[in-house]
């Protein structure tokens, strides 16, 4: 069997580091353009998108808040004008800062919707236009929203809405073949997870999934190019939660 190359252009939000970064690395890999979103990392970006150029993959680093709409549209229009229309938009970027509910300030409460909802509404809603019939949209969700731990009310409060567009985003672009899907991963080893956390902690959230290991970047890359690839053409409006069984 002759493997399926992908052609066409991907932008990933929050591409420099962790999960996002390793996921344009794989899309790059299956064939594809990519463009790769960030906020303030510009020399990881930078250094992703030089080290993807020289195995002749067309990559270019773009700075841009997703929580700002005209940072959203100035992204669209470099990526149009340097890599062409989209083909799979990848909603990766967000934020984690856990806190009891009642302990929230307004200022963490109001910049992880921003981020985390407010980022994810402003890059589908140029998306509906933007990007190319056929396409493919992926929103990160999270599995802690099935796990429901304390501390985490806000942040799933976040997910609970990603998935919630999803949902109904699919629905909307009828007639266009473009799906619209979430991956929900479980904890992965990236700075968002990591940070903060005592290693008994760590330990105790490794022991979780019944394949008993942290999820790997890569573990989250395949599911989504599994998602954007022709494999997953079929799946449309649904949450993959990619956890080793956590939840
Ligand atoms: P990470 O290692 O903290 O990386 C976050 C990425 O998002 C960075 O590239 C960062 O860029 C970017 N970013 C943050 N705020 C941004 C903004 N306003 N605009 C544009 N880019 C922004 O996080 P991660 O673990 O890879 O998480 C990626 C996604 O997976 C998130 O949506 C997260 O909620 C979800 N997730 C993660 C886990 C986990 O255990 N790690 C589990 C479930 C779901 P800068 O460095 O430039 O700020």
């Amino acid at each position: 069997m002759t493997a399926v190359k992908n052609s066409g252009v991907a932008l990933v939000t929050g591409a420099s580091r962790g999960i996002g970064a390793t996921i344009a690395r794989r899309l790059a890999r299956d064939g594809f353009s990519v463009a790769l979103n960030y906020a303030s990392s510009s020399g990881e970006a930078d250094k992703l998108a030089a080290e993807l150029s020289q195995t002749g993959v067309k990559a270019i680093a773009v700075q841009g808040d997703v929580a700002k709409v005209d940072d959203v549209r100035r992204m669209f229009e470099t990526v149009e004008q340097q890599l062409g229309k989209v083909d799979v938009l990848v909603n990766n970027a967000g934020i984690l800062k856990t806190a009891p509910l009642a302990q929230t300030g307004d200022e963490l409460f109001a910049q992880t919707f921003a981020i985390n909802v407010g980022g994810v509404f402003n890059t589908l809603r140029e998306a509906a236009t933007r990007v190319n019939d056929g396409g493919r949209i992926i929103n990160l969700s999270s599995t802690t929203l099935a796990l429901n731990l304390p501390g985490y009310s806000i942040y799933n409060g976040t997910k609970a809405a990603v998935e919630a567009f999803t949902r109904v985003f699919a629905k909307e672009l009828r007639g266009r073949r473009i799906t619209v899907n979430c991956v929900a991963p479980g904890p992965v080893a990236t700075d968002l997870f990591l940070n903060g956390k005592t290693d008994e902690q760590i330990q105790q959230f490794s022991k979780m999934p019944p394949l008993e290991r942290l999820g790997q970047p890569d573990d989250i890359a395949n599911a989504v190019a599994f998602l954007a690839g022709p494999d997953g053409a079929w799946i449309n409006g649904q949450v993959l939660r990619a956890n080793g069984g956590i939840a």
